[in-house]
């Protein structure tokens, strides 16, 4: 056996290093979060190779002494903490005290910084963590830390870096997650010769449209909840935009970029029902709370947090973004391409003005209209969605800009029996039949199980269906659900069921294969995300809604719309496909040339 010894000075320091740089994003994470501590009003980076040979990072903060400045490259030297107590209520993004004394161990760094009191900067450079230079330089009050050959004397690490386009997109990553959570401080990147990002905005918001593109952001909806302790908010993304771009999601804590796999499914299953299994929707959200309540000491990287009563803060971000989502309108808009002149659809942008949310349509039977009290509030007094019955009744309604439009009809129109026509006043509605009957029915068939009504017709011929082993299986586990959405089944000999009732919702003429269909999808849909009682739910949707191709007579599209506007979320079916497109009178005045 080898004897015990100590490791030297040199090699421990490498050790060390591991744990917190790992790539050149974690070199530029490092300097940036020290530049904000200081605070920095600007931090301007500059990389090279991807940082690979060259990082360097300037701010404006409040630099460093000369005996700071050397003190800094010590392991374990820090001004943020002093006492284990000060560590349960850090508000600073360092505390470790050891990026520096990392960084410096495994690379040639240079560092000119200057505090406000003093005329000239201190000029430092180290070599593999070891001082060679300490002289006078000029430098404005800040601190400007250059990082150079990075892994140069761990040959091992270095060849663990990527080309350069993945370790450039790391490093872009991280500081355009800083440029989203710092709006109150400037940042430009340069890569090369080229800026890559310059985020001036001084808003969240402002900081997305300069990062994301405002085409993109003017599709995202906002929101903010405040509870006990604890402050959410910040912006989703619509369901229909993740169908094109694989979105992004930030989690911010107190201004930490942190990562939290139970805060993500949070808001990953308020997307539920909203997008398709294995989409990825865009979001920001920001956690406000008490820094007592949270554990950022977890790892090195400083990444991973733990809290305290994660069970509250799940269900507070879930209620927000669910909410959020429910109340924004999510129907996308269908824009004509001006080149090709096809349709292409396209997020909405009426997020802004809030949504089309239901109002009963009893209380004015000659006026059937879908308005949201924040529109009708004056924002856009033709924002509304109407449904006449008649001509004359329209009439009376239509406001100046539809004269022409709505007395040329405003009846509801089957095209191709598989879409519902409908002129809304901003344009023209159009409903997939299918996909608007499975959600109507999808929400019913929920609630049916909250409540102990009488959901059965009984059949006059029971059925009986032969089943093998799996699907009996299935038949059995669900048979309670299967009760209580309306179906009457019998366990017979062997492998037979006797099939003596089904829901009172559907269509006659389906009930002998509507169940062996509905086990057939309940075992291939393998979406982890639901539960089987909403799978059940779901599958029984599918079958049990009109198809397209199915004629419907008006008072069967009048009956299915306004039931439609009743559903909690009516802008997508239960597998996330739109429901409702609109097609905006704006549009279509643009490609004949109107406007
Ligand atoms: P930590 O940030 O955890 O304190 P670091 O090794 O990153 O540890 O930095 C060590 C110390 O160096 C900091 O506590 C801070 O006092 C000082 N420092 C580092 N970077 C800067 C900077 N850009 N401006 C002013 N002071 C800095
Ligand atoms: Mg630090």
């Amino acid at each position: 056996m080898a004897k015990i010894r100590v490791l030297s000075e040199e090699i421990a320091s490498k050790i060390a290093a591991g744990e917190v740089v790992q790539r050149p994003e974690s070199v530029a994470k490092e300097l940036i979060e020290n530049s904000i501590d200081a605070g920095a009003r600007a931090i301007d980076i500059e990389v090279k190779d991807a940082g690979k040979s060259f990082i360097r990072v300037t701010d404006n903060g409040a630099g460093m002494t000369e005996e700071d400045a050397l003190l800094a490259f010590e392991r374990h030297a820090t001004s943020k903490i002093e006492t284990y107590q000060d560590l349960e209520n850090v508000a600073t993004l360092g505390f470790r005290g050891e990026a520096l004394y990392s960084i410096a161990a495994v690379s040639q760094v240079e560092v000119k910084t200057k505090t406000a009191d003093e005329d000239a900067a201190v000029y430092l450079r180290l070599e593999g963590g070891r001082r060679d230079d300490v002289s006078r330089t000029a430098h404005a009050t800040g601190t400007t830390i250059i990082v150079k050959n990075l892994f140069y004397n761990t040959p091992a690490r270095r060849n663990f870096m990527k080309a350069n386009p993945t370790e450039f997109r790391h490093v872009y990553q991280t500081i355009s997650r800083y440029a989203i959570a710092f709006p109150e401080i400037e940042f430009t990147l340069q890569s090369g010769d080229e800026t890559v990002l310059r985020a001036r905005s001084d808003t969240v918001r402002g900081r997305l449209d300069e990062i994301f593109g405002e085409r993109f952001t003017d599709s995202l909806v906002a929101f903010e909840e405040d509870y006990d302790h604890l402050k959410v908010s910040g912006f989703l993304g619509k369901p229909e935009y993740t169908k094109r771009t694989r979105g992004e999601q930030f989690l911010f804590l107190n201004k930490r970029y942190v990562i939290n796999k139970a805060i993500n499914h949070a808001a990953f299953s308020a997307y539920e029902n909203l997008i398709d299994k294995g989409d990825f929707p865009f979001f920001a959200i920001f956690i406000e709370m008490p820094p007592n309540e949270v554990d950022v000491n977890v790892h090195p990287s400083k990444l991973e947090v733990k809290f305290r009563d994660e069970r509250s803060i799940y269900g507070a971000i879930r209620s927000a973004t669910r909410s959020a989502l429910v109340k924004s309108d999510l129907v996308p808009e269908m824009a004509i391409a001006p080149d090709t002149g096809r349709f292409v659809s396209r997020a909405t942008t009426e997020s802004s003005r809030g949504g089309i949310v239901p109002v009963s349509f009893n209380s004015k039977p000659a006026q059937r209209y879908i308005e949201d009290e924040r529109i009708a509030d004056a924002v856009d007094p033709l924002f509304s969605l109407r449904f006449p019955q008649s001509r004359s009744s329209s009439a009376e309604t239509s406001g100046a800009e539809s004269d022409s439009l709505e007395d040329a009809g405003g009846i509801i129109y089957q095209l191709h029996n598989k879409y519902i026509i409908s002129q809304i006043s901003t344009g023209l509605l159009v409903i997939d039949q299918h996909a608007a009957h499975e959600r109507v029915i999808y929400e019913r068939t929920l609630k049916r199980f909250n409540e102990q009504g009488q959901n059965t017709q009984q059949l006059l011929f029971p059925i009986s269906l032969n089943l093998d082993p799996a699907d009996l299986t299935i038949v059995e586990e669900t048979m309670p659900d299967l009760n209580l959405m309306g179906f009457s089944l019998k366990m017979f000999s062997g492998s037979t069921v006797v099939l003596d009732g089904v829901p009172v919702d559907l269509k006659p003429g389906r009930e002998s294969t509507i169940l062996t269909e509905i086990i057939e999808d309940y075992k291939r849909d393998n979406d982890l995300r639901l539960t089987p009682r909403e799978k059940l739910c779901k599958t029984y949707a599918c079958k049990a809604a009109v198809k397209a191709g199915d004629y419907l007579t008006i008072e069967e599209m009048e009956s299915l719309i306004d039931q439609l506007f009743e559903a909690e979320v009516p802008y997508v079916c239960p597998h996330g496909r739109p429901v409702l497109v609109k097609i905006p009178l704006l549009e279509l005045d643009k490609k004949f040339g109107r406007i």
